[in-house]
């Protein structure tokens, strides 16, 4: 019996994952090898406190505290289920760790619950792999170059607009925005000049724009603005203070300031617009823009 009892003893010390038990009381009864190596904490040091006195600290994505509402050992003591949950458990050291927990209770020969085991087994490369997941749908609709949203989220935002106007009459307007004479900034001062140049459009759009409007990078040095709220008299109103600002604005290139200008399309969005009929309308606009000489508005309001 003795042997038997070293044998799993030794065989849950060199598991890998962090392994306890409990009793019912929660005190913690066996804390073999991997949990010392998980947690930073020698089985001296927990061996005999209860594990309400909030040695983990386990806590689940939302930041809530398993140990007085949702313990995972309490559950599966009290209704007898095995359990997983995604969590985090503090360190020794302080930092938080990520562990994947897996709990089952733990019965006599009557079948009486006696405590319960919870095995943890380090989650970093899963939470990894899940914020990874995240920075890619993060990524699809993000402008890299410009940190602005991209088309695709222009296009999204666009398509959500029209739903709304449909459903509660919520008007919209859109704007087309194109650099005047950007070739020339790349021919005279290299791509790289062209590039920063176009990130301080962006970062100069970002800062005069209303938080719930959008405005992203549709394209080249061709930038789109939804405004929400809105009249024709502010469509104009927000197309000419983006004219402003931008013409206002500039960027030192050694002992050169760079100057830039935008033409201007803005239009609103009509009942029976799509997010492609609206985007080519200010764009048509826009070009009309180009013809009267560039820096200036033109509008169909
Ligand atoms: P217009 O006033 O008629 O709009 O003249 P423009 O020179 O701005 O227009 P055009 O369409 O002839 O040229 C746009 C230029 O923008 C050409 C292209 O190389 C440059 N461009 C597009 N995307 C980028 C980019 O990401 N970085 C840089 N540096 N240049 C870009
Ligand atoms: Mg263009
Ligand atoms: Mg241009």
């Amino acid at each position: 019996m003795k042997h038997t009892h070293n044998f799993y003893r030794d065989l849950l010390d060199n598991l890998y994952d962090g392994v306890y038990l409990v009793d019912r009381d929660r005190t913690i009864t066996y804390w073999n090898r991997g949990a010392e190596r998980l947690s930073g904490f020698a089985a001296g040091e927990v061996v005999g406190s209860c594990c309400r006195d909030n040695i983990l600290v386990h806590v689940d994505f939302r930041g809530r505290m398993l140990c007085a509402e949702g313990c995972p050992l309490a559950g599966a003591m009290e209704d007898g289920i095995e359990r997983q949950a995604e969590i985090f458990l503090r360190h020794k050291d302080g930092h938080r760790l990520p562990v994947l927990v897996r709990v089952a209770p733990i019965r006599d020969a009557e079948g009486c619950i006696t405590g319960a085991v919870e095995v943890f087994s380090d989650n970093s490369a899963r939470m990894a792999d899940l914020q990874k997941i995240e920075e890619l749908q993060q990524q699809a609709f993000f402008d890299p170059l410009t940190a602005l949203a991209n088309r695709r989220y222009l296009e999204l935002t666009l398509q959500t607009r029209l739903e709304e106007m449909a459903r509660y009459g919520w008007r919209f307007g859109v704007l087309f925005l194109d650099v005047d004479h950007f070739k020339h900034i790349n021919d005279r001062y290299g791509h790289e000049t062209g590039d920063t140049a176009l990130k301080m459009v962006a970062k100069t759009l970002a800062h005069c724009s209303r938080s719930f409007d959008t405005v992203g990078r549709w394209g080249g040095e061709e930038f789109v603005a939804i405004i929400v709220g809105v009249d024709e008299t502010d469509v104009l109103a927000a197309a000419e203070r983006y004219r402003q600002v931008i013409m206002h604005s500039a960027l030192g290139v050694g002992s050169e300031t760079v100057r830039m200008t935008v033409s201007i399309g803005a239009t609103l969005a009509a009942p029976d617009d799509t997010a492609g009929s609206i985007v080519k309308r200010a764009d048509e606009l826009m070009y009309r823009s180009k013809q009267a000489g560039r820096n200036c508005i033109t509008s169909d309001l």
